[in-house]
């Protein structure tokens, strides 16, 4: 097999086909994205085997999302011929190293991820989930440190996941690879250590809030502005963003979901101070004088996404040809982190090559 020989520090992070992408999705993480990969090896992971855990019943639809969230990233200016777009369900060496990671977290600790929690309360699971629903968390882990990645851009929800990913990877290093339980999490590496202790990369909006004004922007909650929203409809939803004031002549409180809105999309900042000023004020502006301004603004971000998605609508052979290739090149780094894992947990009997044909 061949080395992968790129030098840059490497980035792994990706979304889930529970649908398609989102404001939450492009502000917490995308745009991040952007930047990085003009100066990072980066890796976007389609998590198909993750939307299992919560669609089962709907193959599909997930499948149909996966080319839909290519789709997204090429709309956002994710470029394939810069970054790797890839499928899990086509890189094994995830599913082989969520295995063995199961085996290193206590099953308390992974059930007390707060981030879980949350989602098994805001999604109202109860206790019907799947036993792969918390593993799903473990998975994640794999999906970080089969590619070895340094930094993880990330929405805030994410965090305890990337907690719980460097957990794995110090536990392994320490048993697999003789690093001492006195080393410094950056040192791992350089002591012989397989896998890198990664970051997680938070931007500015780490948790952009729903046209419901409560929760997090979600693909499962019916509270997101997708990105193929029409200008009408991004209009429609922005307009039902519920802040519970009652009046223009009402001081507001300019920290509050509405605000999110203005605070992240209007870019004129002198604009903003001034509607935050008036709006705390009550100095008669309604929030219905703000949600157009705000529904102008997020049109203007997304009309030339809308423009380069345009080109891929209905060609889905271009999109898998993105996805083969992605794959081929995540299998390169994931079979050579696999080959170590193995090796240092005793596991490794016969080298093996992954093809595609
Ligand atoms: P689901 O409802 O299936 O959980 P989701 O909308 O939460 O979907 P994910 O696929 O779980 O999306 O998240 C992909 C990435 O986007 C993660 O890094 C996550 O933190 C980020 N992200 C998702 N929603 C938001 C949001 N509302 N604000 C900021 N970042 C977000
Ligand atoms: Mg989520």
């Amino acid at each position: 097999m061949s080395t992968v020989c790129s030098q840059k520090p490497r980035v792994l992070t990706g979304d889930t086909p529970t649908g398609q992408l989102h404001l939450g999705h492009y502000v917490g993480s995308v745009k991040r994205r952007l930047e990085l990969q003009e100066t990072h090896d980066c890796f976007f992971i389609i998590a198909n085997m993750h939307a299992f855990t919560t669609r089962a019943q709907e193959p599909a639809d997930i499948r149909r999302d996966c080319l839909e969230i290519v789709r997204d990233y090429l709309a956002m200016g994710i470029d394939p011929d810069r970054s790797t777009i890839f499928l899990q369900t086509e890189v094994p060496a995830i599913s082989e190293l969520t295995y063995l990671f199961a085996m290193l977290l206590p099953f308390n600790r992974v059930m007390r991820n707060p981030t879980l929690k949350d989602e098994i309360r805001d999604r109202g699971l109860g206790d019907r989930y799947s036993f792969g629903f918390p593993l799903y968390a473990v998975g994640q882990t794999a999906d970080i440190l089969a590619f070895r990645a340094h930094s993880v851009p990330v929405g805030q929800d994410q965090v305890p996941h990337i907690e719980l990913t460097r957990e794995v990877a110090r536990r392994f290093n320490q048993l697999y690879c003789g690093v001492s339980d006195q080393a410094a999490d950056a040192d791992h590496v350089k002591l012989g250590g397989v896998f890198p202790l990664p970051v997680a990369d938070v931007g500015p909006v780490g948790r952009l809030v729903g046209t419901d004004g409560k929760l997090k922007m979600s693909k499962s909650l019916n509270n997101a502005i997708f990105i193929t929203d029409s200008p009408q409809v991004v209009k429609r939803k922005i307009a039902k963003i519920y802040t519970g004031r009652q009046s223009p002549t009402e001081p507001g409180d300019p920290n509050n979901a509405l605000f999110q809105y203005v605070d992240t999309f209007i870019q004129d900042k002198d604009r903003v101070a001034e509607l935050r000023d008036r709006y705390a004020r009550g100095d008669n502006i309604g929030d219905g004088h703000i949600k157009p301004e705000v529904a102008e603004a997020v049109n203007a971000l997304l009309a030339p996404m809308r423009r380069r998605r345009g080109l891929y609508e209905g060609d889905d052979d271009a999109i898998l040809d993105i996805l083969k290739a992605g794959c081929e090149r995540a299998n390169e780094v994931a079979e050579e982190t696999l080959g170590m894992a193995k090796d240092a947990a005793c596991l490794k009997f016969f080298d093996r090559e992954l093809r595609y044909r």
